[in-house]
């Protein structure tokens, strides 16, 4: 008896891991996936790509693209090929104008007098040179100008034909001390990308990059360590002379972008999208070598396992693209509208491989913003759980390493850690900005390690890189990618009900918030019962637009999402209740919450999205700043922070800067797109989307219907 008691639990344990995948791929097919799946090939891959400084429109740059070229079609990627598209600093993709190439000969900067000292040479670190420098040959003295970003820093200083040693942004130092004094260079130890370790290890050295616009000027980093002691000696009054030679030029060139495809079975049915940035500095381990590395792993799994016939091959085609961030992608979707049109998924990664005793990173499985609900999300969630657990059960001494997914297998080096990971909510930052955007409307699983301590330092290296980590984040792209290309109507009675327990699940969670924003002094009770039945309605509509995105991707009947959607209204009508009573204990009048926008005449016109697709910010242009000027872009009351005291954190603004134009559909009128962005981020004033938007349409991003 005992013993058979001991193999049905045995049988039922089996049975629970194998399902854990459940209901989107069978347990035969999760374990071709995972046993396809390696954390060595993508690691000798990331070997090579660390070795090369992979800024946009450089030498090294194509290098790279013609490495990762060579193994996707080693791969079997039917079309693997490259294109180049010109950049002249004015050539527009979409809605984003054209930055422009590097080429660097040489450079080298020393210290003369007193000491001698190699300060940096481009030929052994090209990280101390910093991007976009242009030649020059100076000897000459070094000035500290401490921040160097306001005109303060240069007042009763001669940096005339001088190198200033400056922490501040460097295009603002450079358009001060060079163009405006006339410095002949810098020496930067620039912090970017802080961290809550930040400054801890002061040997770091950053990547900088110059203003590629501005016409002069170059510059050299150093750590924080050095520029430190530089400091000290400056302001002891010992004279320090540095001799810089630089031999580059900036100028037009082109962005390389490499792509190739798993064919689907139906050429009419779509293509899910992987992508991935390939440029950054050398190493440029983590960011983001292993996104590249880890997409090209599930490409090489997918041809393998439907190339070979052991996976069904998918209706949807299956393309990988490595680009340039951001860049890279909009030029590939200006000059390839048909591709921009199949496009109905994507899968971003963007620094994925980072051990995180190391780098101090959590992997983070990333949703879509609210003004593009999908499920694609909830498929990533699914691997992402079953991944997890099979991860913790090894950890715990509970199951083998096979079904743990750790790369030991052939004396690899992987580790044995647990996947320590989790769910966010949309997060800006990369490719999968213009993916999600309004224009383009491609919903994005985003996968990536937040934070880095070693982002965009010369320690962000292989050493910092876990294989078995590799292993499963390129698991969960190949597995996600293949449900996304495989997904049809006839799958609908069984993954609607599973989705909507999703829904229901998140609805829940936003209850939580909307109480606290019904019961939040700063409000009064009739503001605070409209923010809190606002919340609550957005995010009835986001789920049901999640529901129907899926019957809408599978080309199922309309409407077959009724079970949910009435599941989820009578979840909300229960919340909104309870919501309604609690207002009325604090002393809310009237029949239902009247939004504090009412009186506001201005608040009913209707943005309509006019010219090129695309989001407005990208790596290198700020549509509104480019079209309406320094001057006028400054008045912006949303993105100056001084106008904007509740938006405490800068980043916060431009979440509902991106939004506001996301929630511009030529239905949406200015008040109700107060109201979706308030619910997304927190109450915000009418006043300040309506300014926002009346800078769009000066800019000619939008036009009043
Ligand atoms: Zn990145």
């Amino acid at each position: 008896m005992r013993s058979l008691c001991l193999t049905w639990f045995l049988l039922t344990l089996s049975t629970l891991c194998a399902f854990a995948q459940q209901p989107f791929l069978s347990s035969r097919q999760w374990a071709m996936l995972r046993d396809e799946s390696s954390g060595a090939a993508p690691y000798e891959n990331l070997r090579y790509l660390t070795g090369l400084h992979r800024v946009p429109a450089t030498a090294d740059f194509d290098l790279a693209a013609q490495f990762v070229l060579q193994r996707a079609r080693e791969y079997g990627l039917a079309d693997a090929h490259s294109e180049q598209f010109p950049i002249d600093g004015n050539r527009q993709y979409g809605l984003m104008r054209s930055y422009l190439g590097w080429t660097v000969e040489a450079a080298r900067l020393w210290e003369v007098r007193p000491q001698h000292l190699l300060l940096g040479d481009w030929n052994t670190d090209p990280i101390r040179l910093a991007d976009y420098s242009h030649s020059s040959e100076v000897e000459t003295a070094l000035v500290d100008v401490g921040n160097g970003t306001s005109e303060d820093d240069y007042a009763s200083k001669d940096v005339h034909g001088k190198i200033v040693l400056a922490d501040g942004v460097l295009a603002r130092v450079q358009e001060l001390a060079i163009a405006k004094h006339g410095a002949a260079g810098i020496l930067s130890d620039m912090p970017n990308q802080t961290t809550a370790w930040s400054g801890l290890d002061r040997t770091l050295v950053r990547w900088g990059h110059l203003d590629a616009r501005q016409p002069s000027g170059f510059a050299f980093m150093v750590s924080r360590e050095t520029a430190e002691s530089l400091r000290t000696r400056l302001r002891q009054g010992e004279p320090i002379v540095l001799n810089a030679y630089v031999k580059a030029s900036v100028g037009p060139g082109h962005w390389t972008v490499v792509t190739g495809t798993i064919p689907g079975s139906d050429p009419a049915a779509g293509e899910i999208m992987y992508s991935c940035h390939l440029d950054h500095e050398r190493p440029g381990a983590n960011d983001n070598g292993s996104g590249c590395v880890t997409i090209l792993e599930s490409a090489r799994v997918l041809a393998r396992l439907i190339g070979s016939g052991a996976l069904p091959r998918p209706k949807r085609t299956l393309r990988f693209v490595w680009g340039p961030e951001v860049e890279g992608t909009m030029a590939f979707l200006a000059t390839h509208p048909e591709i921009r049109q199949s496009l109905r998924a994507d899968i971003h990664m963007d620094m994925v491989g980072g051990d995180p005793f190391k780098n101090k990173s959590v992997f983070h499985v990333t949703g879509t913003p609210w003004s593009l609900p999908s499920f694609v999300t909830d498929v990533g969630v699914v691997f992402l759980d079953a991944i997890r657990t099979a991860a913790s059960d090894y950890a715990e001494g509970n199951a083998s390493s096979a079904t743990g997914i750790v790369e030991t297998r052939a004396g690899e080096q992987g580790t044995r850690n647990e996947f320590i990971a989790d769910v966010t909510p949309y997060s800006s930052g990369s490719d999968h900005d213009d993916y999600d955007s309004s224009t383009i409307a491609v919903p994005s699983l985003y996968l990536r390690d937040w934070p880095d301590i070693y982002i965009h330092t010369d320690h962000d290296s292989l050493s910092q890189i876990d294989a078995t980590k590799l292993r499963r984040v390129a698991l969960l792209g190949a597995a996600s990618g293949y449900v996304y290309a495989s997904l049809d109507k006839t799958q609908l009675p069984t993954l609607l009900p599973f989705l909507t327990a999703q829904c229901q699940e998140r609805l829940a969670e936003v209850f939580g918030s909307a109480q606290k924003l019904v019961d939040d002094p700063q409000l009064g009770p009739g503001e605070a019962w409209y923010e809190a039945r606002n919340l609550v309605n957005h995010a009835l509509r986001r789920e049901n637009e999640a529901l129907h995105s899926l019957v809408e991707f599978t080309g199922g009947p309309a409407g077959a999402e009724a079970d949910g959607v009435n599941t989820l209204a009578a979840q909300a009508t229960a919340f909104s209740r309870w919501l309604d009573a609690q207002a009325k204990t604090r002393g809310a009048i009237g029949t239902a919450p009247v939004p504090p926008w009412a009186a506001d005449a201005d608040v009913r016109r209707i943005p309509l999205r006019i010219g090129e697709f695309g989001p407005l910010t990208y790596q290198n242009d700020n549509v509104l700043l480019a079209r309406l000027g320094k001057e006028r872009y400054s008045k912006i009351k949303l993105l100056n922070s001084e106008a904007t005291p509740l938006l405490s954190v800068q980043d916060q603004s431009e979440l509902y800067a991106y939004e506001i134009v996301n929630f511009v559909n030529g239905k949406r009128t200015v008040g109700e797109i107060r109201d979706a962005v308030s619910a997304e981020y927190g109450p915000l004033p009418v006043s300040l989307v309506a300014d926002y938007l009346n800078a769009c349409a000066e800019a000619k991003v939008i036009q009043w219907k």
